[in-house]
C-alpha cells in the first residue's frame, strides 16, 4: 500500500484478521495517532511503558513496530488543512489495530467530531470501556473495590447519528412541517430537530458482542441499560432486541432475570450469565450505591457516553479510564478524555487513560503477559504515592511527578519485576 505521508516501519509485519480472528506476528505494526493538546505528552509517556513491558514480558522475542498515522491538528498541518485524511482511514483498516490520543472538536459549529466520524467511517460499532479500581487511587466511594464493570456502548446510532436540522434552515422547516401536518406531532416553533435511529441490527450486534465478552471473561451478568419507559420504540426496542439475542443466540449460556426468579429461586445456576435490564436513571444511582451488581453493561450511545464517565469518576476519573472502539474487522483504542488544551505541552497530565487503553490493546492482540505486567506494576506505583497532579491533589503526602515522570516510575517497576 502506498501513502502520501504515512510510512510503515521496514522491519514490522502487519496483523492479519481472518474473519474476526487475529493472526499476530512477533513484530506487529501497530498504528498510532498522537492526538491534539496533551496527546503528544501522553503518547510519548505511554509508549515508553508499553515498549518496556513488551521487552520484559518476552525478553526481546517480540517487539511492536509503531507506524504514525495522522488525524486532527497535526494532520491539518501535513495534509493542507485536512483534519481527517482518507489515507489514515485506509491505514487503520490495513493495520487492523491502532491507538489514538484525544482530538479537538469545536462546540456548536465548525467541523463534525473526528472521533464520531472515525467510528462511523470504520463502523466501529462498540465502544468498550472497562472500569475497575486500582488500590490506592483516590476515590469518593466507600467501597471502590466493588467497581469492576465493562460498559459496551453502541457507537453508531442514537442521537449521535448526526441526523440533526438547525433551527431556521429549509431542511428544518420541511421536517417540522412533515412532523406537524402528517404525523400529528406538536413542538415549539423554531425548535432544532434531531432524529434518534435505533435499529434491531445495531442493537443486536452490540448486545451480541457484550454477551460474548461476558462468556469469554467469566462474567456473572449482562445488564441492558435503557430509557424504554419513555422512549419505547428506540430505547425500549433496544431492550427487547437485547433479550432476543440473549435467548435466541446464547440460550445455553444465559438465564434472564425473569427466569431467575420464576424458575431458580433467585439464584443463578452454576456457570450461567444473568441477563437483566435496568432503566438508565436508576442505573446511575445503583452504580454508586450497589456497584457490585454490575459486571457487563450494554447500552445505547448517549446513555453509554454519560454512564462511562460517571463510573470512571468513582475510581479516579477520566484521566485514568481506558477505552476502545471495536468492530469485527478493526479496533481503535483511545484515551477517553479530551485534549485538555490548558495543559498541552506541559508534561503534566496523567497518561493512564491512554496507557491502560494500550493494555486493552495488548489483551486484544493476545499479548496477555504485557497486560498482566502493567496490571501488576500500576498499583505498586500508585501505592508509592508517585502520581500526577490530578491524583496528588486528592492524596495526602503524594510525591507529585510529571507525565513522563509517572511513566519512568512504571518502567522502573517493570524492569525490576
Ligand atoms: P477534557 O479535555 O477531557 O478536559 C477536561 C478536564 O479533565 C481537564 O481540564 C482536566 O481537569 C481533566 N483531564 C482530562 N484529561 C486529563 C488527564 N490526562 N489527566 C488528568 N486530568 C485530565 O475535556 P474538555 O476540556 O471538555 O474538552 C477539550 C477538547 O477535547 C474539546 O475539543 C473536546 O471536543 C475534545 N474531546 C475529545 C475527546 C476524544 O478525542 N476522545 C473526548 C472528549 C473531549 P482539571 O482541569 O480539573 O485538571
Amino acid at each position: 500500500m502506498t501513502f502520501k505521508h504515512i510510512t510503515y516501519p521496514d522491519s514490522g509485519e502487519k496483523i492479519k484478521n481472518n474473519n474476526g480472528v487475529l493472526e499476530v506476528p512477533n513484530n506487529p505494526i501497530l498504528g498510532f495517532v498522537e492526538g491534539d493538546g496533551i496527546g503528544p505528552d501522553i503518547t510519548a509517556a505511554s509508549m515508553k511503558v508499553w515498549d518496556a513491558a513488551v521487552e520484559k514480558a518476552y525478553g526481546g522475542q517480540r517487539k511492536v513496530h509503531w507506524a504514525e498515522l495522522y488525524m486532527g491538528e497535526k494532520a491539518a498541518g501535513i495534509y493542507d488543512g485536512d483534519y481527517f485524511p482518507a489515507e489514515t482511514l485506509e491505514a487503520i483498516k490495513d493495520l487492523t489495530v491502532a491507538i489514538k490520543g484525544p482530538l479537538t472538536t469545536p462546540i456548536g459549529g465548525g467541523f463534525r467530531s473526528l472521533n464520531v466520524s472515525l467510528r462511523q467511517e470504520l463502523d466501529l460499532y462498540a465502544c468498550v470501556r472497562p472500569v475497575k479500581y486500582y488500590p490506592g487511587v483516590p476515590s469518593p466511594m466507600a467501597k471502590p473495590e466493588d467497581i469492576d464493570v465493562t460498559i459496551f456502548r453502541e457507537n453508531t446510532e442514537d442521537v449521535y447519528a448526526g441526523i440533526e436540522y438547525k433551527s431556521g434552515t429549509e431542511e428544518n422547516k420541511k421536517l417540522a412541517k412533515f412532523l406537524r401536518e402528517e404525523m400529528g406531532a406538536t413542538f415549539f416553533e423554531d425548535a432544532g430537530l434531531g432524529i434518534k435511529p435505533v435499529s434491531a441490527f445495531g442493537s443486536k450486534r452490540l448486545v451480541r458482542m457484550a454477551i460474548q465478552y461476558a462468556i469469554d471473561n467469566n462474567q456473572k451478568s449482562v445488564t441492558l441499560v435503557h430509557k424504554g419507559n419513555i422512549m419505547k420504540f428506540t430505547e425500549g426496542a433496544f431492550r427487547n432486541w437485547g433479550y432476543e439475542v440473549a435467548t435466541e443466540e446464547f440460550r445455553d449460556y444465559i438465564v434472564t432475570e425473569q427466569e431467575l426468579w420464576d424458575e431458580h429461586d433467585g439464584v443463578a445456576p452454576e456457570g450461567k450469565i444473568v441477563v437483566k435490564d435496568r432503566i438508565a436513571d436508576i442505573t446511575f444511582q445503583l452504580l454508586q450505591l450497589r456497584p457490585a451488581e454490575f459486571d457487563v453493561i450494554a447500552t445505547m450511545n448517549l446513555n453509554g457516553d454519560f454512564l462511562s464517565d460517571a463510573v470512571a469518576a468513582e475510581v479516579g476519573g477520566i484521566g485514568i479510564a481506558p477505552g476502545a472502539n471495536i468492530s469485527k474487522e478493526v479496533a481503535v483504542f483511545e484515551a477517553t478524555h479530551g485534549t485538555a488544551p490548558k495543559y498541552a505541552g506541559q508534561d503534566k497530565v496523567n497518561p493512564s487513560s491512554l496507557l491502560l487503553s494500550g493494555q486493552m490493546m495488548f489483551d486484544h492482540i493476545g499479548w496477555k503477559e504485557v497486560s498482566q505486567l502493567i496490571d501488576k506494576v500500576y498499583p505498586q506505583v500508585i501505592a508509592d504515592k508517585t502520581v500526577t497532579y490530578d491524583f496528588a491533589r486528592l492524596m495526602d503526602g503524594a510525591n507529585e511527578v510529571s507525565c513522563s515522570g509517572f511513566a519512568d516510575a512504571l518502567v522502573k517497576k517493570i524492569q525490576a519485576s
